[in-house]
């Protein structure tokens, strides 16, 4: 599927809850939030059903995320569902790690082909500082049950200057002696995250190298989005760079995401998109919802305008859309 500017849409990330167990700092707001009513959300039959209309549009990744995805019951049912929906060849999920462990080899299993387990810093205090919870032994033992299952590992960490610039090395140490990837994502100005200061890619870039040696730009396929990586000597895994602020790579974007209330969005900051939900559950078709959708990824916007105030802007936080 193309959009206006002849963009290949071909990767979907589906947000299957805006609940989460972890409150970490720039994301969720300590004393709570309103929470979608369960109604409200996408029924897991209709999620999968979304994800076959999308399938027959020409998307091939589908990308599992929230909120915190473990949270959701059964979830597990809906990746082995997903797994079996031709044209689709990569499922992969995004997740705290908290829940993990324990269904790994299920998640395998069930078809699961990649883990991105957000994980900002290792040391235990700090951890249950950013989070508020205790969990950083559950999130290590995680990253070791997902390798022993044979799930590629790629580790998400939010440089961000009041909360883990000390643990920056530390993080990106875990592809040294593993076959992991560790990303660093740019902070983005996003709800909670407007009240932290995040840490420019090429600024940790130099950092990295100055601890690490000197870095060589990989440019092999790892994955379908957005990072910039880079082989560092005698590390296994590649360390790789996520610059939504430094660096704009809107003009390759292939995604749209879901909400888990059944929102199309066509671009992170932006409210374009429209409302799958009405269309589900008013009995239309799956051809007719195709050729809605189709028109729809057609005015996906050009770019993203974090560094302006943007009229059109999205007003939903980070675990409402799906991060
Ligand atoms: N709960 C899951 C997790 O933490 O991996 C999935 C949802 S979370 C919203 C997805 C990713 O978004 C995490 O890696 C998190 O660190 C990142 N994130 C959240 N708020 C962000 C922000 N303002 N800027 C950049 N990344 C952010
Ligand atoms: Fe929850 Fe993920 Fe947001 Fe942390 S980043 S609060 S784990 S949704």
């Amino acid at each position: 599927m193309k959009d206006n500017l002849g963009r290949n849409i071909d990767y979907l990330r589906i947000s299957v809850t805006d609940k989460c167990n972890l409150r970490c700092k720039y994301c969720m707001p300590a004393g709570g939030v309103p929470l979608i009513p369960h109604e409200e959300l996408l029924t897991l039959e209709e999620l999968y059903r979304v994800a076959a209309i999308f399938a027959g549009l020409g998307i091939k990744k589908i990308r599992l995320t929230g909120g915190e995805p473990l949270v959701r019951k059964n979830f597990i049912w809906l990746v082995e569902k997903i797994h079996a929906i031709s044209g689709i060849e990569e499922i992969g999920m995004t997740t705290n790690g908290v829940l993990f462990a324990e269904k790994a080899e299920d998640l395998k299993k069930a078809g699961l082909t990649s883990v991105n387990i957000s994980l900002d810093t290792r040391d235990k205090d700090v951890f249950a500082k950013i989070t508020g919870v205790d969990a950083y032994e559950k999130v290590n033992r995680a990253i070791a049950m997902a390798l022993e299952a044979g799930i590629h590992v790629k580790i998400n960490c939010v440089p961000c200057k009041e909360l883990n610039e000390d643990s920056l090395l530390q993080v990106a140490e875990l592809a040294k002696n593993a076959p992991i990837d560790v990303r660093f994502i740019e902070l983005m100005p996003i709800g909670c995250g407007k009240e932290f200061t995040g840490i420019a890619s090429d600024a940790l870039l130099e950092r990295l190298e100055y601890a690490f040696g000197k870095a060589q730009s990989y440019e092999g396929k790892l994955g379908n989005g957005p990072a910039s990586y880079y082989a560092f000597p005698d590390f296994q895994g590649k360390l790789g760079f996520i610059s939504p602020m430094s660096h704009s790579f809107c003009n390759s974007c292939n995604r749209v995401r879901l909400t888990a209330e059944g929102r199309l969005k066509l671009c992170l900051h932006s409210d374009k998109g429209m409302e799958l939900k009405p269309l589900l559950r008013a009995g239309l078709s799956n051809e007719k919802i195709k050729e809605q959708i189709e028109a729809a990824v057609l005015g996906k916007p050009k770019e993203h305008h974090f560094t302006e105030e943007q009229a059109e802007a999205d007003k939903r936080k980070m675990f409402q859309i799906g991060g």
